[in-house]
């Protein structure tokens, strides 16, 4: 009965061409999967273990034992972990499997999953798109149908951006909320990993097996964790499940000239909230338009710091040289893409002696007046604010040459991440018969009523735009 979890994953991995001949979701198998279904269950009751022979895609920035942990990066080519992530070890607790590693952007780095050393992965719903990034294919592998769940990763949007290309659902949990202990660091103010399912339920069932406090991270929150499904279970049957919620929807997330489509989902979307019970009110965020320029001063300063340690000696690939420094920048030339080496270079810039007071210094007294938005908004009454995800439906590969135009993806998500807020991106509808994603934000820990209000939205809304994953045929093509 469990293993069969695993090998009917296996089965639909191969059925829809998850491996680098096809959408090139999967960069690596769990040699062990089929063992550990088996043994993840003996002697222990279905009770202790929520997630029994449940098999869990994760993404490749996450140390695990028995897989490579490359970060999508030929710098990090073959290198094993001799530790597995906190949230690896507690999913494995709950009598999780992990099926496998997902395909990313470098480092993190990207909004397509395009800027992957594995090649890019495809969208399962439509194959020429790209699925959104950097966790590209961990909302792949849930879209086709492969996994229930899978964890990713968010600086930026890297979870929300994603599940909303490939229709699925995408948690940000708060700053604080999950262990980043084994998620290899990016920029760690505003890392923090998160869950991606099928539905609300399946994304709040992972993220209570990861959430709490864990003594290997000193930025994880002393903080008990509450019964999310209970939360999601209670917004499922009420009659009225939002009624006395003030939700939100600040003015400055809904631009003129946006997407026909992604404004109309976002209307019927709204509509439905009201009919939950809840207010709509609308509300100002004056510095949003400044979350594009922080962040990508913010995210790039400490990925330069952060990324010093890939340097040939203690991890990964190494590509020789006469002399030491010669070592390095061979290995580091090689080993970086053209991506993470603009982030290397940017962030290095923007923190160099000259200029640190004017780019740095002046980023993070933004950061606090973006920051400050939040709590204004949910000190004046307001529960909860919804948003478009993303400004665009899912792209075509290669469509986005241009660094800046690709950065603007995270417009509406980066937000949160600056703030430290919580955020979810669930499917509300198609556009161009693409999935378009609506994004709940909650104040920091509302985590139960922000997964409250999108399992309301979620039901109110009708199954997820996804209903017919992929033919293996259309994956190939
Ligand atoms: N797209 C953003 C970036 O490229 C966000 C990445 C992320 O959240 N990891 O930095």
């Amino acid at each position: 009965m469990t293993a069969s979890k695993v090998r009917a994953a296996l089965d639909r991995a191969a059925a829809v061409g998850a491996g680098r001949e096809g959408l090139n979701i999967l960069v690596a198998v769990n040699p062990r999967a089929e063992d550990d279904a088996a043994l993840s269950v003996v002697g222990r009751s279905e009770q202790e273990l929520p997630l029994s022979g449940e098999p869990v895609a994760v993404k490749d920035n996450i140390a695990t034992l028995d897989m490579p942990t490359t970060c999508g990066s030929r710098i990090l080519a073959g290198y094993v972990s001799p530790f597995e992530a906190t949230v690896v070890r507690r999913l494995r607790d709950a009598g999780a499997v992990i099926l496998g590693k997902t395909n990313m952007d470098e480092f993190a780095m990207g909004s397509s999953t395009e800027h992957s050393a594995y090649g890019p992965t495809r969208n399962p719903v439509d194959p020429s798109r790209v699925p959104g990034g950097s966790s590209g294919g961990s909302a792949a592998a849930v879209a086709a149908g492969i996994v229930r769940m899978a964890l990713g990763s968010e600086t930026g949007g890297s979870v929300r951006q994603p599940a909303s290309f490939c229709g699925v659902v995408g948690v940000k949990p708060t700053y604080g909320r999950v262990s980043r202990y084994g998620l290899v660091a990016f920029a760690s103010s505003l890392d923090q990993v998160g869950v991606l399912g099928r539905t609300v339920d399946d994304a709040a069932l992972a993220l209570g097996v990861i959430a709490g406090r864990d003594p290997l991270d000193a930025t994880s929150a002393e903080r008990a964790v509450p019964d999310y499904r209970a939360d999601v279970r209670r917004a499922a049957t009420a009659a009225a499940p939002l009624a006395g919620v003030v939700v939100g929807r600040p003015r400055e997330y809904f631009p003129v000239a946006m997407h026909g489509g992604v404004r109309d989902r976002c209307a019927v979307a709204l509509d439905a909230l009201v009919r939950l019970g809840a207010t709509v009110r609308d509300v100002s965020m004056p510095h949003t338009d400044y979350a594009i320029p922080v962040y990508y001063i913010v995210a790039p300063a400490e990925a330069s710091s952060n990324l010093a340690r890939f340097d040939g000696v203690r991890y990964g690939a190494r590509v020789s040289a006469d002399a030491l420094a010669a070592m390095y920048d061979a290995t580091r030339s090689q080993g970086f893409g053209p991506e993470v080496t603009r982030r290397i270079l940017l962030g290095t810039y923007v923190l160099s002696a000259g200029y640190y007071d004017a780019y740095y210094k002046r980023a993070q007294e933004v950061r606090a007046l973006i920051t400050q938005d939040f709590r204004r908004v949910f000190a004046d009454g307001v529960h909860l604010l919804f948003t478009p995800t993303t400004p665009t439906p899912a792209f075509p590969l290669g469509a986005i040459s241009d660094p800046y135009e690709m950065y603007l993806n995270d417009i509406f998500t980066a937000t949160a991440n600056l703030a430290g807020v919580p955020a979810i991106s669930i499917p509300i509808g198609l556009a161009d018969g693409l999935p378009v994603g609506g994004q709940i934000i909650a104040p920091h820990f509302g985590e139960g009523p922000m997964l409250a209000a999108a399992a309301a939205l979620e039901r109110a809304l009708g199954a997820s735009p996804l209903t017919t994953p992929p033919s293996p045929a259309a994956a190939r093509s």
